[in-house]
């Protein structure tokens, strides 16, 4: 059996010098960063520096930036202080978001009665600027758009520059879900127009349990986790001096091999693209996987030509086969549930059908995906 891992936008193996840095710290470094002996400074400089390299890559300064549990916890504190604290009575967001934001901007509307507004997405995945432009125009009510950087299940890219342009042509604040970015892109935030961005370790070959946000200094936010005075009383509880350290590893790793790891990537979705383009012609990329300006380099989202029927047991077969990957399918039932992505933007026959979604990471290979293709080939010209 293989042992291929292609569900990389779910989450990353953890790098070895990850783990190294950890259990070091965890050895090391046990005392709590809020007590003032040396075992609490040692601590507390660690988690000072790891600021100051995250910070230091955005262009923003160390204060900005603010330690949380993980993405979702980032998305629900940017959301609900807004709202809270911000005076923000209207948010503009899409139907292909993360449920880390739909789900909060819902629970928003529902307790705090704040109107909200869907953005056009087009068939690709892709947002509509005339329409975010149309939308804040609508009122003088004031507004967070919130919009993620890259799209978690198709890979669609939007536009930070021009998005933040908008935004602040409209006086809206703006919150971009970059979880899927992290390590991946660049940033920096002293020359976008954005208020609020959110990371998570696990994502780029970290530990889980742990992220980060950055909130623009000009705006004051008000804890969601209230207790001791931790991040400047922005979230209290102890930190996690260990994931902290390793969460910084991790980044600083993806920085320095930005360049190498993204044409390494880029290089092995091409490759995937053109087997299955050659062994299942039929086949269909979903949200313009496979125009790079875009799409992210790492994520590729493949409707097969699989009846219904059949369609039940490719997952199964997958996995007996030791492959995993991700169903981004919707309804297989003709009901509401699966992919509320690909819900948006499918059309009726191809909801129909399966889709897969393989994402990858610096430790995968051509070989994997020749075996992958194979299989998948296999199953889709089986009887
Ligand atoms: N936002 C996006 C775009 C994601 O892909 C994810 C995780 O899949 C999250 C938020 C949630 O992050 P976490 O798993 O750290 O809570």
């Amino acid at each position: 059996m293989s042992n291929i891992y292609f569900d990389n936008a779910a989450t990353t193996q953890i790098d070895q010098s990850v783990i190294d840095i950890m259990s070091s710290v965890m050895n090391n470094n046990y005392g709590n960063p809020n007590s003032t002996h040396s075992f609490g400074r040692s601590s507390r400089t660690l988690i000072e520096k790891a600021r100051k390299t995250i910070a230091k890559e955005f262009n923003v300064l160390p204060s900005e930036i603010f330690f949380t549990s993980c993405g979702t916890e980032s998305d629900n504190l940017i959301l609900v202080s807004a709202v809270k604290d911000l005076g923000v009575k209207r948010i503009v967001t899409s139907e292909i978001e993360h449920k880390a934001v739909l789900n909060v901007v819902k629970f928003l509307q529902l307790t705090e009665s704040i109107k909200v507004e869907f953005v056009k997405v087009n068939q690709n995945g892709l947002i509509d600027y005339d329409d975010l432009n149309k939308v804040l125009n609508k009122t003088s009510l004031k507004t967070i758009v919130s919009l993620m950087h890259v799209n978690n299940e198709i890979g669609s890219v939007l536009d930070l520059v021009k998005t933040g342009g908008i935004c602040k042509k409209h006086n809206a604040l703006f919150h971009s879900d970059t979880v899927q970015s992290i390590g991946k892109y660049r940033f920096n935030l002293s020359e976008l127009n954005i208020d609020f961005i959110v990371g998570s370790a696990h994502k780029f070959h970290g530990p889980k349990g742990i992220g980060f946000v950055y909130v623009n200094k000009k705006l004051k936010l008000n804890p969601q986790i209230i207790g001791g005075n931790q991040e400047r009383g922005l979230r209290a509880g102890t930190e996690s001096v260990h994931n902290i350290c390793g969460m910084e590893w991790a980044f600083i790793q993806s920085y320095q091999s930005f360049d190498e790891n993204k044409k390494y990537i880029l290089d092995l979705k091409t490759y995937f693209i053109q087997k299955i383009s050659g062994s299942i012609p039929l086949s269909k990329f979903n949200g313009s996987c496979d125009n790079n300006n875009d799409s992210t380099f790492s994520i590729l989202n493949i409707c097969l030509p699989v009846s219904k029927d059949k369609s039940v047991l490719l997952e199964f077969n997958l996995d007996l086969k030791g492959i995993a990957c991700s169903r981004g399918s919707a309804c297989q039932s003709g009901s509401s549930t699966g992919s509320h992505v690909l819900n948006s933007i499918l059309s009726e026959s191809d909801l129909k059908k399966p889709s897969l979604r393989f994402s990858f990471s610096k430790y995968n290979n051509k070989n994997e995906i020749d075996i992958v293709v194979e299989v998948l080939s296999d199953f889709v010209n089986s009887n």
